[in-house]
């Protein structure tokens, strides 16, 4: 990740612990750039007066904000993710306004990896979406593509911003296309991208140059062999995503009367982070994941199968396996 390309906002950042007289402030970052935290807290600290804290606990989404360092600061800032809709519905850890959301938007110009990307579409209109970093850019993108004789839809987004996803949220790629054109790092986005719209994906990351491909009866695939591996199991674990807009304990308490139902044993269990070590010590045959929908795709190598709410219930009986990746 070029840290240096983004845009961490200070002068935005102090402005607003000045006109809040906040006297201690708290910082959370995403883990790619928590390389730059400490430079970050001194500027402030010493060119505000406040005392910084810097969250040390994972950061994966903006379903993720840390409330125990929100409990005990006057303002947080949470970088790297847009408000959502996840952060609007939680029930606010304080009345007033504490967390402000610092979006990192890269000064990478787009327009080299997006010709680049070029000769991998095959078709001639792509949907066009980004993460937040780069959704800014995406009409010199569209400006691009046109001038190369394809045709890009930006989609409405349930987001803060037209075309931009989340590796939960892919709203704004339910465009009429023949397939999808990613800018940004990493293979989460794609990958669900792939999965959810069973569309081909084309990952053009502007920090690397690197151009991903990504197929969606691949992804699937896999999938359906963790819910073929979970269709024998006599007893499962159903986990409770502690991180705030994961917390879906109603949803969790309906499976588990389902499952019971069908004369499965079923058990509730609450996590911060789901890892194969933490899951070893439970005796149960499989695991469902009520937290971050996306990451069951991340546990396909664990030894006891790690399913989605979407695939227990084809366990279950109750929907078909197909229907899993409806958005
Ligand atoms: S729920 Fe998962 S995919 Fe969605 S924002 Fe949070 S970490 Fe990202």
């Amino acid at each position: 990740m070029e840290k240096n390309s983004y845009d961490f906002e200070l002068g935005k950042i102090k402005e607003l612990i000045k006109e809040g007289g906040a006297r201690r402030v708290g910082l959370q970052l995403p883990e790619g750039i928590k390389t730059v935290a400490t430079d970050i807290a001194a500027k402030i600290s010493k060119e505000t007066g406040a005392g910084v804290i810097i969250s040390g606990s994972s950061c994966y989404g903006a379903c993720d904000i840390d409330e125990k360092l929100e409990r005990n600061v006057d303002l947080l800032f949470h970088f790297g993710h847009s408000e959502t809709f996840s952060f609007k519905k939680r029930k606010p850890v304080l009345k007033e306004k504490k967390v402000f959301f610092i979006e990192l938007r890269s000064g990478v110009d787009v327009k080299p990896v997006v010709e680049k990307a070029i000769a991998e579409i095959k078709g001639d209109t792509v949907g066009l979406v980004a993460t937040v970093q780069h959704v800014h850019a995406l009409k010199e993108a569209k400006m691009l593509l046109a001038r190369f004789g394809k045709k890009a839809v930006i989609g409405k987004s349930r987001l803060k911003y037209d075309g931009q996803v989340l590796g939960c949220e892919f709203s704004s790629a339910v465009v009429p296309c023949d397939e999808i054109l990613f800018v940004g790092s990493g293979s989460f986005h794609p990958a669900g991208l792939a999965l959810y719209t069973g569309k081909r994906v084309i990952a053009a990351d502007p920090f690397t140059m690197q151009i991903g491909v990504y197929e969606a009866d691949e992804l699937r695939k896999k999938r359906y062999i963790a819910i073929e591996r979970a269709l024998d199991a006599k007893s499962v674990g159903i986990i409770i995503g502690m991180k705030s807009g994961q917390f879906n304990l109603s949803g969790a308490i309906d499976l588990k009367k389902k499952a019971v139902g069908k004369g499965l044993g079923a058990y509730l269990i609450t996590m911060d982070e789901i890892s194969e070590d933490k899951l070893l010590g439970f005796k149960v045959d499989a695991f469902v994941n009520t937290a971050c929908p996306r990451l069951v795709e991340d546990f396909t190598h664990f030894k006891k199968p790690v399913i989605s709410i979407k695939e227990f219930e084809v366990v279950l009986g109750e929907r078909r396996w197909e229907d899993c990746f409806v958005l």
